[in-house]
């Protein structure tokens, strides 16, 4: 049993003599008020403000709020006046204890309406004095510890209260390890049942991953010793609640959730969680596309953490999270591990302690202003969920009508939300009246409008940043039917220009009867054949023959003919078959009837970019046709001589027209000194040069120089020389080069 004589020990490893003195004194005056009193568990009463004490003594918290912890039953339980209080302990202590009790002090019709109000008060109190809800939610920790008392009906309703307001709360002021303990006590109080047999899958799983976590957490540790930085290495179990929350939401048997292993480095520095993170990748492949950077961008209350995914030994992910100490203790208590709670939060010394704290305050701003335009409590309580459950979005409509989103969602998912007209047409977004494009994420609380304009319809690359089924559905739909259109466009184009390679004119193919062909080919119509050569699954050359061969020998008497027919012959000759452009180059001729089809980069649904040499506009290019894709853009440089020996048929000249597609995507090689900080000058350096950037990768060498890889989207050639040019200037950039594939 924990008692008064161990709490005033952790006060003493913190406070001043007289602090904890004046702390003593708070306890001998509470035990003597709640004298006689005892708890459903049977203890005397004193026990529970001890306890809650504790637990904010626990993340030394200042002497003021430890007293009023312990008094914080009184004038709800007692008959001590509050004057009675002022007098003996001061106003501030007062203050708190009373901003305690009247959370405590709520009845309502409806247990919502309860809710609601209970809700708005724990969200005005601490916007005066956050101490309040410290008190609070360690009085509902310590109660939520001792619930045996209860009858299970009243238990589960405790259970639920907590999971749906305190839980979130501590969530969002970043006291995590309160949060979890509370999101555990409540599973286990609200779900008995599926608690109990998730913790017996868990128990029979532990047996099987022991030895599987010592091999790797070895194998981490040996490699960390090698170097100098001081980590603490820890393997971490998944939180029941959580397995269960992955299991409901994204509907995944318990192995694939439990089935993880994760660690916690905690290091000194900064500096030393990138420089892990650089060791645990030379011991396992990272899994592209999970590492993030919490250090650089902190999440909304205040987290920061380096985090990694790595494929561990036979293949099992392994999830890594790499903090200092500093930033541990942070993710731990949140606000309570260094709130200022005398100042109005300038001048903190340590900067990211400061800015967990600004955040906190903003919000508690945010929150007042909040409360000034709801009407009632179930509105304040709608608003206030936009803040606490990170999960979803909320947005409001320009008529006021509140919209959920995902996390992640953006304008455009917005739109389709709309209409889907509103979302095929639209060009760009209003968000809070500011002009924003519609890929922009959105946040909480955010009014978005939609422009549109009946000229602009979906694109490809939009399907990369919508989240929402309805707006991906939507424009995979338009896109199929695009693509078709795209697909007999290209593909009449394609097959005039292997008809004018026999000297049959755009003109004088209108006017062949074409029908003998399309029988001979099985194909329904002129689009249909034209759609199967724009989509590479006829060769044009192929179709132009045949065209030869069943339209025009029934034309009698015509002249073309004969010429055509020697076309045919010298059509068998591998040198006739190379595109117009390797045969200007071969016999330095250029003809009209041989120009290479001209190119603009918008057209995205038949016409691709290969990946492999990532051809931007300005580069020389060919284009493949590759069957069921359409027209593959290589550049010339690109390692394709092989192919084109072996299938002429399928390159076909092409050139740039003039350019008015999109961005396109390219890769640049940087390698630097190994510096902190050294990405996001080079990331930032970039955009400011208006180029996105779609992915970077990160090759260690040796400890020394990294090795970056950014594919951006620029506009042509001159764009990119000009971004190079200037991140060559960077200090800690050696060499930069563009990938040739
Ligand atoms: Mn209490």
């Amino acid at each position: 049993m924990f008692l008064i004589s161990d709490l005033l020990t952790i006060l003493e490893s913190y406070l001043e003599q007289e602090q904890v003195r004046k702390i003593y004194a708070a306890y001998l005056f509470s035990a003597e008020a709640h004298n006689g009193q005892s708890r459903l568990t049977g203890e005397p009463y004193i026990y529970h403000p001890i306890e809650v004490a504790r637990i904010l003594a626990e993340m030394h918290i200042d002497h003021t709020t430890i007293i009023a912890a312990l008094l914080h039953d009184v004038l709800e339980d007692t008959d001590h006046s509050k004057r009675e209080l002022t007098e003996r302990f001061g106003s501030e202590v007062t203050e708190l204890v009373d901003g305690v009790s009247k959370l405590t002090r709520i009845q309502m019709e409806s247990p919502q309406q309860a809710q609601a109000e209970n809700f708005r008060k724990m969200m005005l109190a601490m916007t005066r004095d956050i101490r309040v809800i410290l008190i609070k939610l360690a009085d509902r920790l310590h109660n939520m510890r001792t619930l045996d008392g209860l009858k299970s009906e009243k238990r589960r309703r405790i259970a639920q209260e907590t999971l749906e307001i305190h839980v979130p709360i501590a969530h969002r002021l970043g006291m995590n390890k309160i949060a979890k303990e509370l999101r555990e006590l409540g599973f286990y109080n609200r779900y008995p049942m599926r608690a109990r047999v998730l913790a017996e899958a868990v128990k029979q799983a532990r047996g099987y991953r022991k030895e599987i976590l010592e091999t790797i957490e070895v194998s981490i540790r040996r490699r960390l010793l090698e170097t100098e930085i001081e980590a603490e290495v820890s393997g971490r179990e998944k939180h029941l609640y959580s397995v269960y929350k992955k299991m409901k939401d994204q509907q995944l048997p318990f192995s694939e959730i439990f089935d993880v292993y994760a660690f916690r480095i905690l290091v000194p520095s900064v500096e030393a969680c990138y420089q892990t993170l650089g060791i645990v990748h030379s011991i396992y492949k990272p899994v592209p596309g999970k590492f993030k950077d919490y250090i650089a961008i902190p999440k909304a209350n205040g987290y920061q953490s380096l985090h990694t995914i790595l494929f561990g030994p036979h293949g099992v992910p392994v999830e890594i999270q790499i903090r200092t100490q500093e930033m541990h203790l942070i993710s731990e208590e949140g606000i309570a591990a260094h709130w200022d709670y005398k100042s109005s939060g300038e001048g903190s010394a340590a900067s990211n302690i400061n800015s967990t704290e600004k955040r906190a305050r903003q919000w508690l701003q945010d929150l007042l202003d909040l409360q000034k335009n709801s009407g009632n409590s179930l509105e304040f309580l709608e608003s206030v969920k936009i803040d606490l459950f990170p999960d979803e979005v909320y947005i409001f409509t320009p008529k006021g009508k509140i919209m959920e989103f995902p996390r992640g969602a953006t304008a455009l998912d917005f739109a389709y939300r709309i209409h889907t007209e509103i979302g095929n047409h639209a060009v760009a977004a209003r968000i809070n009246r500011k002009p924003a494009p519609l890929n922009t994420h959105l946040f909480n609380g955010q009014t978005v409008e939609i422009t549109t304009s009946p000229d602009n319809t979906p694109h490809p690359g939009w399907l990369q940043f919508v989240t929402t089924g309805k707006a991906r559905s939507n424009i995979r739909h338009f896109l199929k039917n695009l693509q078709q259109e795209e697909a007999i466009q290209l593909g009449e184009k394609l097959l005039l220009k292997a008809l004018s390679g026999h000297n049959i004119s755009k003109k004088r193919f209108k006017k062949l009867d074409l029908n003998p062909l399309l029988v001979q080919l099985q194909v329904d119509d002129l689009n249909a054949l034209y759609n199967e050569i724009g989509m590479g699954r006829r060769m044009a050359e192929l179709v132009s023959g045949s065209l030869i061969q069943c339209c025009l020998k029934s034309s009698p008497g015509n002249e073309d003919w004969n010429d055509s027919s020697k076309k045919v012959t010298r059509w068998r000759n591998p040198l006739s078959m190379l595109s117009p452009l390797l045969r200007r180059r071969l016999h330095g001729r250029n003809s009209d009837a041989k120009r290479p089809l001209m190119i603009q980069g918008a057209e995205g649904m038949v016409v691709h970019f290969a990946k492999c040499c990532r051809p931007i506009a300005g580069d020389p290019i060919i284009g493949h046709i590759s069957s069921g894709k359409g027209l593959v853009i290589h550049r010339n440089e690109c390692n394709n001589n092989a192919s084109m020996q072996s299938h002429p048929e399928q390159w076909v000249s092409v050139e740039w027209s003039d350019y008015g597609g999109r961005d396109l995507p390219t890769e640049i090689r940087v390698e630097v000194a190994n510096k902190r900080g050294v990405l996001a000058i080079i990331a930032s350096t970039i955009s400011e040069m208006d180029s996105n950037i779609d992915h970077v990768s990160m090759d260690d060498q040796d400890g020394r120089t990294n090795t970056l890889t950014f594919t951006l989207r620029v506009t042509d050639r001159k764009h990119l020389a000009a971004i190079m040019r200037k991140v060559r200037k960077l200090k800690p950039v050696s060499t930069i080069q563009r990938l040739k594939g």
